[in-house]
């Protein structure tokens, strides 16, 4: 099984966006060009043949050109036999030079985070660029040959009508894309929106008006013809991302980068987050700061509870094969309440299940499927 690649880039420019809660520090160019610099050492020494290359973050398009040159050298030669190429960026970052650039070097995909295009929510949620520069930036994408474009929105936010997040959704979909990942706003704790919440200068929506934006989505994303593959992820035919894919149906995984975790051989490591002890150690395995070798039975677990957010569900023969595992056997009684309480529905017959997977009342409760799997298997 070809492992995936990740690398992460942990720097965002100017201060945190007020939902957010990930890994990142101030874009430092000095320090960002003597990561890229560690990470092309490392993935010189570096031999898999990889299914899929992630360059996430933080905000890779954050990075000069000089680094992008070096990073992107570096991924070449993993490239060729990739499927998938992801690099994610920020609307404001986006130029037809980078655009281009990336293209060259094979990168196929291209997620933004566009987060929405209503100018007052924008600023709201603490993002830099105008709605008119995010769509701007999927049509400099595609008009540089990248045809598989993602767009990240986020629903849910406090004041924001069902009208209102429709009109917007249906802006969006006049847009040339191919894929669309959805999420509804949480107040994380140590973030502005979460110290606005506490304060109480923010009322959040109800979870019933939540669940109705979703819904209304996921009609809306249907009927232009996107299929529904993840809870949160929706695509055209054929263009799911294969990366995430690889995540969710248990495929091993290099990450490269300060607080990148790995999962290769049973064993899952998380290097250290903080950038300048990562280039002291120069990455690689002298940076890893956890390591935990799996259970076999652990691990099914978890692969349990992320497999069932996908609109497949769980092929039991499939998962047995993956896992060594008997789902059905070991869980039946749970998996039957969940199907009980509409959570879960059969595949193949009642009598003789095959496999379990969502119902659409389902998609709104798939956390407590989840945590279900965890603690049942
Ligand atoms: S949402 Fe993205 S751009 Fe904003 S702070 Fe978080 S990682 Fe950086």
């Amino acid at each position: 099984m070809r492992p995936l690649l990740y690398i992460h880039i942990p720097f965002c420019d100017r201060g945190k966006c007020a939902y957010c809660d990930f890994y990142s520090v101030p874009y430092e160019p000095r320090q960002a060009a003597a990561l890229v610099e560690s990470y092309g050492r490392e993935l010189r020494m570096t031999t898999s043949h990889f299914r899929t290359i992630y360059i996430g973050g933080g905000t890779p398009s954050v990075l000069s050109r000089s680094a992008w040159a070096t990073l992107l050298n570096a991924c070449r030669r993993h490239a060729s036999g990739a499927e998938e190429w992801t690099v994610e960026m920020n609307p404001e970052h986006v130029t037809g030079t980078l655009a281009h650039m990336l293209k060259e070097s094979g990168v196929n995909r291209i997620s933004l985070g566009v987060q929405s295009f209503c100018r007052q929510k924008l600023r709201c949620l603490g993002r830099r660029h105008s709605p008119s520069q995010a769509a701007e930036a999927v049509n400099i994408v595609r008009k540089a040959g990248i045809q598989n474009v993602s767009i990240d929105l986020l629903f849910g936010v406090w004041e924001e009508s069902l009208k209102e997040w429709r009109r917007e959704l249906a802006g969006a979909l006049t847009l040339p894309l191919t894929h669309l990942s959805l999420y509804a706003l949480t107040y994380e704790r140590d973030t502005l929106l979460g110290r606005r919440l506490s304060r109480g200068d923010i009322t959040p929506l109800a979870d019933d008006i939540v669940a109705e934006q979703y819904l209304a989505a996921a009609d809306l994303l249907r009927s232009c013809g996107f299929v529904r593959y993840e809870i949160s992820n929706f695509a055209r035919p054929g263009r799911e991302c294969l990366h995430n894919l690889g995540y969710w149906q248990g495929f091993p995984y290099l990450g490269i980068g300060p607080s990148a975790v790995s999962f290769l051989n049973g064993v899952r490591m998380r290097r250290t987050a903080e950038v300048s002890r990562y280039l002291a150690l120069d990455g690689g395995a002298a940076a890893v700061c956890e390591r935990e070798k799996l259970p076999p039975a652990y691990r099914a677990r978890e692969a349990a509870a992320v497999l069932i957010r996908t609109s497949q569900g769980i092929d039991f023969a499939a998962f047995r094969r993956r896992y060594g595992y008997d789902l059905l056997n070991t869980t039946r009684p749970g998996l039957q309440e969940l199907v009980g309480a509409g959570i879960l529905e059969w595949t193949g017959s009642p009598a003789r299940p095959t496999g379990v997977r969502l119902t659409s009342e389902g998609f709104l409760r798939a956390d407590t499927a989840s945590s279900a799997l965890l603690s049942h298997t």
